[in-house]
């Protein structure tokens, strides 16, 4: 898969402040006006989160063999390639900084992440990862960086890199700090959960409000299609089911699934 710019060299030599960017389609060697992009948070969004069976705790996977897609992601993933717009993952993975993790296991994971879209007809065209932690284990990468999300910089960089229109663009997350990040670059922002209100205080205080709420990618991938396909003006929302309270109500329901 494509290049990593030499980023995994210049781990020896001491981490830089830049997102890690992995290149994994032709697409972004030529140079194209008017672009956007999907931007997808990894865990919980292409695959699935591991609980732990002893103490029941919710991670990340640490290992290709834990790394699984979730249910019709690779599909997904081809019904927006098909939109014509770049699919870019947007990450943050502490798991290095923590020493939870070795740059080969996370590459092993963005191997298979990458092969088994394929499978389903679907391209990654780039990944980005922040892997800083401001409170790493590991010196090199302890820092306040500006590309952990909810800061906007894995996506800002993306845009810089590759001439994406951020305002055209959308971010699909499961955490409150994916829905943050996408507001604070301009994108749309779609927050992915099954589970009718839960985080709603959350999202609340952090001001974070989605564009709207559906419950996995391929739902989230059938809104985007209708919204740029004119299908669904994405500035008039409908079917609301939960607003802030005395507000607006903004939130578009599953109905948009097609
Ligand atoms: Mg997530
Ligand atoms: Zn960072």
């Amino acid at each position: 898969m494509g290049d990593r710019r030499g980023q995994w060299d210049r781990d020896e030599i001491g981490v830089t402040a830049e997102p890690l960017t992995i290149v994994c389609s032709p697409r972004l060697d030529a140079t194209e006006g008017g672009r956007w992009a999907t931007f997808l948070d990894r865990d919980g969004v292409i695959n699935a989160m591991v609980t732990d069976p002893e103490f029941g705790l919710v991670d990340s996977p640490a290992n290709s063999e834990q790394f699984r897609l979730l249910p019709g992601v690779g599909a997904a993933i081809a019904a927006l390639n098909r939109l014509g717009g770049l699919v870019v993952v947007v990450s943050n993975q502490p798991g290095i900084a923590k020493g939870k993790l070795t740059p080969e296991l996370l590459a092993a994971m963005d191997r298979k992440m990458v092969a088994e879209v394929g499978a389903a007809g679907g391209t990654v065209d780039a990944i980005i990862y922040c892997l800083h932690h401001p409170e790493a284990s590991l010196a090199p990468y302890r820092m306040a960086c500006s590309c952990r999300k909810p800061k906007a910089g894995l996506l800002t960089h993306a845009a810089r890199e590759w001439g994406i229109d951020l305002a055209r663009s959308f971010m699909v997350g499961d955490g409150v700090t994916d829905i943050a990040a996408g507001q604070a670059a301009g994108a749309k922002t779609i927050f992915l959960s099954s589970r009718k209100c839960y985080i709603c205080d959350a999202l609340l205080e952090h001001g974070a409000w989605p564009d709207f709420q559906v419950p996995d990618l391929p739902a989230a991938a059938a809104v985007i299609v209708q919204i740029v396909s004119g299908d669904v003006d994405a500035s008039a929302r409908s079917t609301a089911r939960c607003g802030p309270p005395g507000g607006r109500p903004v939130m578009a329901t599953t109905t948009l699934r097609p």
